[in-house]
Formats: C-alpha cells, structure tokens, sequence
C-alpha cells in the first residue's frame, strides 16, 4: 500500500471523535513501515493494550478504525482463525470490537471480529511472520491479498453502515 502520513491517518478514522482521533496513538515509526508489504496498517497502542487501530486505504479512499479487545476472555488458547487473513494461530488471535460510526455507535452499537492480535496480518499472509500452524492452501499470494482486503472491506462496510 502506498505509505500513509500521521496527518492522514487521523484524519480518516470512522467511529471515533475529531478529539479522539487528534490524541490516540500513531505509530511514530511511520516511516520505517513496510509499506510495500502492507495491505493496510494495524498497531497496538502502547499505552493502552485494549485498543488497536488499523488504517487502509478502501476504493481510494483513507480509512481508518478504532477497535477494543474485548477483555482477557478473547485471548484464546485453543487454534483461532483470522478473520481478515484467514491465518491460524494458537493463542494470537483477539476479538477486535469497533464501535459503530455515528449515531449507531453512540447507541453502543459494535462490530467485533477475530483478528490477529498484532493486526500484522499482511506478513502472516506473506510469510514474513511466522505462525504455528500452517493451514494447506493452494491459493496464490495475490489471492490471499485480495481475501484479506476483501475481508478487511467488509469489516469496514459493517462499522461504517
Ligand atoms: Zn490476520
């Protein structure tokens, strides 16, 4: 993906307020990303470990999204599946929960998915990071990329809708 600014990258969260958005935690090593490998960026915030954030680039358009672990409870022993790059772990997938954007999410409305609790799904998908378990798949890595983004979109239809 094409490398995103911290300007930019605040400026495309969904569900989450202007004042959020200005103060929440932006990987200070943007630069040193590997863009070239990414399909779209996901961290942690050091200071808070509930909370992740991930920002994509969706039909040309930036968007970015707050998420919440779901407490202790998510971190799950047995083999759990990504559901953004369909990688299987044990013990390193999290439930994600993204409040709603608007009105919906100020309702208390959520969406919430298994994802990789490091959100480095793209070095999953291309080897880079290393898992466990491999699941046999006789899909290309064009075509687990397009899956992944494929997926990602969807989540973001859903916290966006
Ligand atoms: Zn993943």
């Amino acid at each position: 993906m094409k490398p995103l600014t911290e300007p930019e990258i605040r400026a495309a969260f969904v569900n989450c307020t202007k004042g959020e958005a200005s103060r929440l935690n932006v990987p200070r090593d943007l630069a040193e990303q590997p863009w070239d490998d990414l399909d779209f960026l996901g961290w942690r915030d050091p200071q808070a470990p509930d909370r992740a954030y991930l920002a994509a680039v969706i039909d040309g358009r930036t968007v970015a999204v707050a998420l919440r672990s779901s407490g202790a409870a998510s971190w799950q022993a047995r083999r759990s599946l990504c559901s953004l790059c369909v990688t299987t772990h044990t013990g390193g997938v999290s439930l994600l929960v993204a409040p709603r954007a608007g009105k919906a999410g100020k309702q208390g409305n959520s969406v919430g998915a298994y994802m990789c609790a490091d959100l480095a799904c793209s070095l999953y998908v291309r080897g880079k990071k290393e898992v466990g378990t491999k699941l046999h798949e006789s899909l290309t890595l064009e075509e687990k990329v397009e899956r992944t983004l494929a997926n990602l979109a969807a989540f973001v239809a859903k916290v966006t809708a």
